[in-house]
């Protein structure tokens, strides 16, 4: 960077010292950091926001699995290389009830709180089809959580049925669904959605179903990719409504956004990747950190943060948590969507417990398992070493017993 003029670091200092005192920073004086900062800087003001919000040395996990229902889709999303057009009988998938029944079996043997399920949006599934899915898998597994469908899956699903999204959001909840991911999000900016998403939900109907979900007391997260080719101010107008919509909903309804996640876009194999600007896209480590901590900084009223392991490697992972996240994500033990656009884990974006554990007591940090709901189950202190080890030993074996974690390879 080159070196900043007095009058622009006395700037910084000042909204860097109202971080610190725990104050509220503008879009401007966000974009001023966004531009100017030195990422060092950033990073202890993140940290100073953690800590506000989230105090201790606890970083938290989940243990889940990423379920894909159907890869079928209409929306030709220009970054996705996950799903098939309608009628492709050799890549195009619904998978049956016993196939995710099998796999939620699994993610219960091994540990599993939550299943986060999503999928494309497939012309040939009515909207009972959701609606008896969701009922089937609380009915059958009980204990699990159901987080699922993201607003731009709400949204198909909701005109497949000719129903409003809170009808739709209504009967999802009453069929055991207790929250939604943020996923399908990217750059809540119209501008760039044109560009890369043009058939995908638009800024104001994604914020529009979330605040449906907010009143209705669904767990809702907030999520965010960049390296569109984007520019700042694309990126900080994503920010200033996401803290909009959250200052709003738990004003209204005490109910919000529970955590923030960003990654980086992956291109492998998709249509951005092959376009003549390909070169382009995507971000470097340094960026995703500097924006991790602006979030952090920017989105006072957002709880939690995460750090994306899958999309930005291990290393980076535990980087994110001196930039202010509070999160290392979860276990994955499934993710077939980043992973087929070249996402760094590609071959199989998975990670037991105690690596998670590792990856954050090197990172300087306290590992514990959390709920959805981000309320810890247990804390792995070291001096529960020994009851660490028993309850990773009994993972493993699960795991073993059904070959689905045996042999993976983890890429830091
Ligand atoms: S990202 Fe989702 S909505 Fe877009 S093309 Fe892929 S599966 Fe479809």
């Amino acid at each position: 960077m080159p070196p900043i003029e007095p009058a622009i670091q006395a700037q910084i200092d000042q909204i860097l010292a109202r971080v610190h005192d725990g104050g509220r920073i503008s879009y401007d004086e966000a974009m001023t950091l966004y531009q100017h900062a030195d990422l060092l800087d950033l990073a202890e003001a993140a940290n100073a926001r953690r800590q506000q919000v989230v105090p201790g040395d606890v970083v938290t996990y989940l243990v889940d699995r990423n379920i894909n229902y159907t890869n079928v889709c209409v929306t030709d999303c220009q970054f996705c290389n996950f799903y098939a057009l309608p009628g492709d009988k050799e890549k195009g998938y619904v998978n049956s009830k016993l196939i995710l029944g099998n796999k939620i079996k699994e993610a219960l043997e091994l540990g599993a709180t939550r299943i986060l399920m999503q999928g494309g949006h497939n012309p040939d599934l009515p909207y009972e089809y959701y609606t008896d899915l969701v009922s089937w898998i609380h009915k059958t597994f009980p204990t699990i959580e159901i987080n699922a469908f993201s607003p731009s899956e709400i949204q198909y699903m909701s005109e497949m049925g000719n129903k409003t999204w809170r009808e739709t959001l209504t009967e999802l909840k009453a069929c055991g669904m207790s929250g939604l991911p943020g996923g399908g999000g990217e750059i809540l900016d119209d501008e760039i959605r044109h560009r890369v998403t043009p058939k995908k939900i638009m800024t104001d109907d994604w914020f529009g179903v979330m605040k449906v979900a907010h009143e209705l007391g669904l767990v809702t997260t907030a999520t965010m990719v960049i390296g569109f080719r984007e520019e700042l101010r694309n990126r900080m107008n994503h920010l200033q409504r996401l803290r909009d919509e959250q200052d709003d909903s738990l004003k209204r309804f005490g109910n919000g956004f529970n955590a923030f996640i960003s990654w980086t876009v992956q291109i492998e194999g998709t249509p951005l990747g092959r376009s003549k600007f390909a070169s382009e896209y995507g971000a470097t480590s340094t960026e995703y950190l500097r924006h991790t901590a602006i979030a952090r900084i920017f989105l006072d009223n957002i709880p939690h943060m995460s750090a994306s392991w899958p999309t930005q490697g291990a290393k980076v992972g535990q980087m994110a948590l001196h930039f202010g996240c509070d999160d290392f994500g979860s276990t994955m033990i499934e993710e077939n969507v980043v992973s087929a656009a070249g996402a760094i884990t590609k071959a199989s974006p998975v990670m037991l417990p105690h690596e998670i554990h590792r990856q954050i007591r090197e990172a300087g940090f306290t590992p514990a398992q959390r709920n959805t709901n981000y309320e810890v189950l247990k804390t792995f202190a070291q001096t529960d070493a020994e009851a660490e080890l028993q309850s990773i030993q009994d993972i493993e074996k699960a795991a073993s017993a059904q070959g689905n974690w045996a042999g993976v390879t983890l890429i830091e």
